[in-house]
């Protein structure tokens, strides 16, 4: 059996960002990776867009490490040339009723640390984005745009740059706690056996059920696995806006908003709906139910002009009617595992938090 210092379960950009950390402070690090690439699974099916950190509750993990993610990322952007944009987005109540909704986002983003939000005048909105039907408006200065896979690859060429190796087609099958380390058994094409003085689970969707596989990580503290996929469609036409247009948001999700990526295309979505499996399939019968959605503040949208995208999957620990659960970091104050951490939950804006979860990480091992 080999001894490693590091594992670290899972290369999608959380994975990555926490490599490169632990690497850069001098830990001998491999990344063991389920798929034949790194961040083919939530990484890659996402909005790309940074966040500001307006919506989560105070104090909690994702209002923090967004802030403090979202402050470490553009600097990052711009030192490693990863493509982004500060493009801004444009926060919209469509009519009175969604007022009061609206309002709430500012003494909710200042108590995150937000302080740049501001409100619109309604001619300063209609100028702004002619083509959004609305009655009041925030615009969100520091919303972004990034090209999420040129973030991973950057993390990963600084990790392997500090020695940490990526080890593609390596999915851990289950493993054991011993009094000296973590074992790991490795599958794929050349299946092998580890003992880690640090693991950590950072496998997305399926952290539970990694962590399920490791005898002595007690049962009791791993979390049950919930999936809610979102649909993207894209329009065919030239982007009738300039910036991100966000809708009042759900209690559980932000509603079916406009993104446009770095190559100027316009995606809408994600929408939401829970699913027992991860199946990235895309159910075209949603059209209708976009067309509705975007109409509310889009009324310009032409018929034929949406045209499926692609889907993504939230990585939920709290399940249909439970509230939505914060970013969940398991260490070994919690399992009693030491060397072990574990997180759960990684949903959004894990992308835009992931500098600053990995600083977190760090810390806590
Ligand atoms: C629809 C949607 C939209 C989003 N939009 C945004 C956004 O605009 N901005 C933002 O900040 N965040 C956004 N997010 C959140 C963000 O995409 C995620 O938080 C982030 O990508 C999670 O990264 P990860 O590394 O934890 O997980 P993943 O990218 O899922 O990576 C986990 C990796 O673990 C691997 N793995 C799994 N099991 C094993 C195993 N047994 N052995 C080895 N490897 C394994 C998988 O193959 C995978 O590569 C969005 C999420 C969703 C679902």
């Amino acid at each position: 059996m080999e001894n490693l210092d590091c594992a670290v379960i899972g290369a999608g950009v959380v994975g990555l960002a926490i490599a490169r950390k632990l690497a850069m402070h001098g830990r001998e690090v491999v990344i063991l990776e389920a798929e034949d690439a790194f961040g083919t699974h939530t990484s890659a099916r996402n909005s790309e867009v940074i966040h500001a950190g307006i919506y989560y509750a105070s104090g909690s993990m994702k209002a923090q490490l967004c802030v403090a993610g979202r402050k470490a990322l553009y600097p990052y952007c711009a030192e490693h040339d990863v493509k982004h944009q500060r493009i801004g987005k444009v926060i919209v109540a469509c009519d009175e009723s969604e007022v009061a909704g609206l309002m709430k986002y500012k003494a909710q983003a200042e108590a995150n640390g937000v302080d740049d939000l501001r409100m619109l005048a309604p001619a300063e909105l209609a100028a702004m984005e002619p083509n959004v039907r609305c009655v009041a408006g925030f615009l969100s200065p520091s919303t972004g745009i990034i090209d999420s896979h040129g973030l991973m690859l950057s993390y990963l060429g600084e990790a392997e740059n500090h020695g940490a190796m990526l080890a593609l087609s390596s999915p851990v099958l289950g493993g054991r706690v011993e009094s000296d380390g973590i074992v790991l058994d490795v599958g794929g094409k050349e299946p092998m056996t580890v003992k880690c003085r640090t693991v950590v689970i950072s496998a997305g969707l399926n952290a539970p059920a990694v962590a399920r596989s490791i005898a002595g990580i007690p049962a009791a503290t791993i979390p049950p696995t919930f999936y809610a996929i979102g649909h993207y469609y894209t329009l065919t036409t030239k982007s009738p806006f300039k910036r991100l247009i966000y809708p009042v948001a759900r209690p559980d999700w932000l509603g079916v908003h406009v993104t446009i990526d770095l190559g100027g295309r316009v995606k809408f979505g994600p929408d939401f709906e829970w699913i027992d499996r991860v199946d990235y399939r895309f159910d075209e019968r949603r059209e209708a139910s976009f067309y509705k959605a975007i109409r509310h503040y889009y009324p310009g949208l032409q018929d034929g002009t949406l045209q499926p995208g692609y889907t993504g999957i939230r990585p939920r620990i709290t399940g249909p009617g439970e509230p939505v659960q914060d970013f969940t970091f398991h260490d070994a104050s919690v399992h009693g595992v030491p060397g072990l951490m574990a997180l759960y939950g990684i949903e959004s804006p894990g992308l835009t938090s992931s500098l600053a979860i990995a600083d977190y990480v760090f810390q806590k091992l």
